[in-house]
């Protein structure tokens, strides 16, 4: 990230070397490459490659989710479990940036506050799995590990990890975020233009039960058009890039030292989180994102203790940075009211105001009879409840919700205003990975959402 007008700064050699000390320590959820030179050669390549994201943004970015942990914003995070090479079109992109920007629409109202704007989006092709293999009838084959690692297709040829896809997960990144730039600078973000879509759900007779909130919002714009708001400035939003901190050998070529600070920061996206399998205190990925300074989620299960809480703070944010550190608890509509408590009333005793997030699709996942990994809209919806419920107790701010998501018309997770029931499931799933809300369930857990907001304001 050189740039020729600006005082270029050189790293400390110990904060380069310090880069690689992952390398020493046990590593979860790598594919084993057949050929360590093509990897080396992928990964020289992905070195030479632009930032995806640049160092300012990030740190613009990080003020941002200091205000949401303080309590004044609010973030939506929300994409594919999984995406795919060949869902990089147009279509699909656009529909994803649509549906995350009505719901933003809806929750800014519901708040109050400024909605931070984040997709799982422009990078997030590598998943972590419980088995390293998958058995169908008499085969065995290594796990699908994401695009940027294996193909789906249950074949020996697919399934070998193939470098050649870190490079093509680069440029894949790069055109999704290019369109996302576009959508989100170019005018199709204007205000008014996303209230107009979300119209068309409320006019819906399903979604009768959101018309009044749906109204309410309504006369809001209409009040701020004939009060003079100038909605040129409307007609542009922030919007963040961020996906699971899981590939090293994909994040480590794209770190870069920028030359205003002389600190890394991994240009691959603008915010990256560990998963809930890779957050070993000892282990590779919480030592290399303690190294970098972007913004750092981190998954959080029901069997989270407050002394891994704790310790995973002093790690990843010994400075006690606002907006360093975003908690994104996934305990399940089971387990969130028992489990998330201790955590919050832990988190007051220590000196640190980390963003909390609600991940509801992660804990809630279930298997019909017919074979098809999905989840229930109403679990979704209580696990976000239970998550408020906590907070309010607490007296802690509930800062965002992380979803799984499409904008397309899938039909993958029960339930919700259309009642997609298990016969349904068949008709249109196509995630390769864990199930996700469609357009109308996204919305429509937007309005619910929003109603919690508006009951935190008014407490
Ligand atoms: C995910 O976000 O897709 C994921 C695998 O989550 P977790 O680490 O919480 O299981
Ligand atoms: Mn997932």
């Amino acid at each position: 990230m050189v740039d020729p007008t600006e005082t270029v700064v050189s790293a400390d050699p110990a904060v380069i070397a310090g880069l690689d000390h992952w390398r020493t320590l046990p590593i979860k959820q790598q594919p084993s490459w057949p050929d360590p030179a093509a990897v080396a050669s992928a990964s020289a390549e992905l070195a030479s490659m632009p930032p995806l994201v640049f160092a300012g943004e990030v740190d613009q970015l990080r003020e941002r989710l200091a205000r949401a942990a303080r309590g004044d914003a609010f973030l939506l995070q929300g994409g594919d479990c999984a995406e795919t090479f060949a869902g990089a079109t147009a279509d699909q992109i656009r529909n994803r940036v649509k549906t995350i920007l009505q719901m933003a629409v809806v929750l800014t109202y519901g708040a109050s506050m400024p909605v931070i704007k984040m997709g799982r989006m422009a990078g997030q092709f590598a998943k972590p799995r419980s088995s390293d293999t998958e058995t169908r009838g008499e085969v065995t084959l290594p796990a699908y590990r994401g695009d940027i690692v294996n193909g789906y297709d249950f074949t020996p040829q697919s399934r070998e990890a193939d470098p050649a896809r870190l490079v093509k997960g680069y440029h894949t990144s790069a055109s999704t975020l290019n369109l996302i730039r576009a959508f989100t600078q170019g005018g199709f973000a204007d205000l008014r233009m996303v209230h107009s879509w979300n119209k068309g759900f409320a006019e819906n007779p399903a979604n009768q039960r959101y018309e009044g909130l749906a109204k309410e919002i309504d006369r809001a714009i209409k009040f701020m058009e004939a009060a003079g708001a100038d909605f040129d400035e409307l007609k542009r939003v922030e919007f963040y890039s961020s996906h699971e901190g899981l590939l090293m050998d994909y994040e480590r070529p794209m770190t870069r030292i920028d030359s205003r600070t002389g600190l890394p920061y991994t240009t691959s996206a603008h915010f990256l989180w560990i998963g809930e399998r890779t957050r070993d205190l000892d282990g590779a990925h919480v030592d290399f994102f303690r190294r970098i300074r972007n913004p750092i989620g981190i998954k959080l299960g029901p069997s989270t203790t407050p002394e891994t809480m704790e310790r995973l703070i002093d790690v990843l944010d010994p400075d006690r940075e606002p907006g360093r550190i975003t908690f994104i608890t996934r305990m399940g509509a089971g387990r969130i009211r028992d489990a998330l408590p201790p955590l919050l009333e832990a988190i007051q005793r220590f000196d640190a105001t980390p963003l909390w997030v609600s991940d509801p699709m992660h804990g809630n996942g279930l298997t019909t009879p017919t074979g098809y990994k999905t989840r229930r809209f109403d679990d979704v919806v209580d696990e976000v409840k239970g998550f408020f419920e906590a907070h309010r107790d607490a007296g802690t701010h509930p800062g965002g919700i992380h979803v799984e998501l499409t904008g397309d018309d899938v039909t993958e997770c029960l339930g919700g205003s259309e009642m997609i029931d298990e016969q349904t499931l068949a008709t249109r799933y196509e995630s390769l990975c864990d199930p996700r809300l469609n357009h109308m369930q996204s919305l429509e857990l937007s309005f619910l959402v929003a109603e919690e907001l508006s009951r935190a304001q008014r407490a």
